[in-house]
């Protein structure tokens, strides 16, 4: 599991990133079973979560006030964006790909939970890096237009750490930590691969990453 030093900084807010040895956050543990029922689709829709197994069909973003109710995404390359109001009052889960980069999911979930101006922590999980992605000439032309030459850091290569940073940047979040290194090239010390990476040709079940606000003593 991978954590965040901002995000741990937060008494009342647990979380995780998960790994290959732990697709699911062993933080996450308690009240797993109580995450929403979703699937993830590359889109831009920020769902609120309101009650425990919440059914909210298509979506890469999740919110939410309710303590104890995690919210988590899957990912093994893309994004895996975990954002907390410093009061601990609400969090986010937020998945984002080159597409949702793109068509600014960062933002819709920044505005669902600054909508009171609250200060916001923001954590960026095990992410492919720009050495590995290599996508193709329009795309990255597409970037290099949207977001400037700090997105595209080398022919044909995107930074989707760096346009994940420069969209909270621009949305107001100052607090951001980057955690976890890449999800196609770290290796531990044996030699295995730290992370599942799409890119590097792992199907199947993939990473989780999430948080949830703790529930007060006999809330649950
Ligand atoms: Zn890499």
């Amino acid at each position: 599991m991978v954590t965040s030093q901002l995000l741990d900084s937060i008494p009342a807010i647990r979380h995780g990133f998960g790994t290959a040895q732990a697709l699911v956050p062993p933080a996450l543990a308690p009240g797993w079973q109580a995450r929403p029922v979703k699937r993830q689709v590359h889109g831009t829709r920020v769902a609120a979560i309101a009650a425990a197994q919440q059914e909210v069909g298509d979506a890469d973003g999740f919110y939410t006030s309710v303590p104890g109710v995690p919210v988590s995404v899957i990912t093994a390359d893309c994004v895996p964006l975990l954002l907390a109001r410093r009061d601990a009052s609400q969090v986010a889960a937020v998945h984002a790909g080159w597409r949702g980069l793109y068509d600014g999911i960062i933002p819709a979930a920044v505005a669902a939970l600054g909508a009171a101006g609250a200060p916001l922590v923001a954590a960026v999980g095990p992410t492919i890096c720009a050495a590995c992605y290599e996508v193709s000439a329009e795309l990255a032309h597409d970037f290099a237009q949207r977001f400037g030459a700090a997105a595209v850091p080398a022919y044909r290569h995107l930074d989707l750490r760096a346009i994940a940073e420069q969209q909270l940047r621009a949305a107001g979040v100052t607090q951001i930590e980057h955690v976890g290194g890449c999800t196609c090239c770290l290796r531990d010390a044996g030699g295995a691969p730290v992370y599942r990476s799409y890119r590097r040709g792992d199907r199947g079940s993939q990473m989780h990453s999430g948080l949830y606000i703790t529930p007060l003593k006999g809330e649950l």
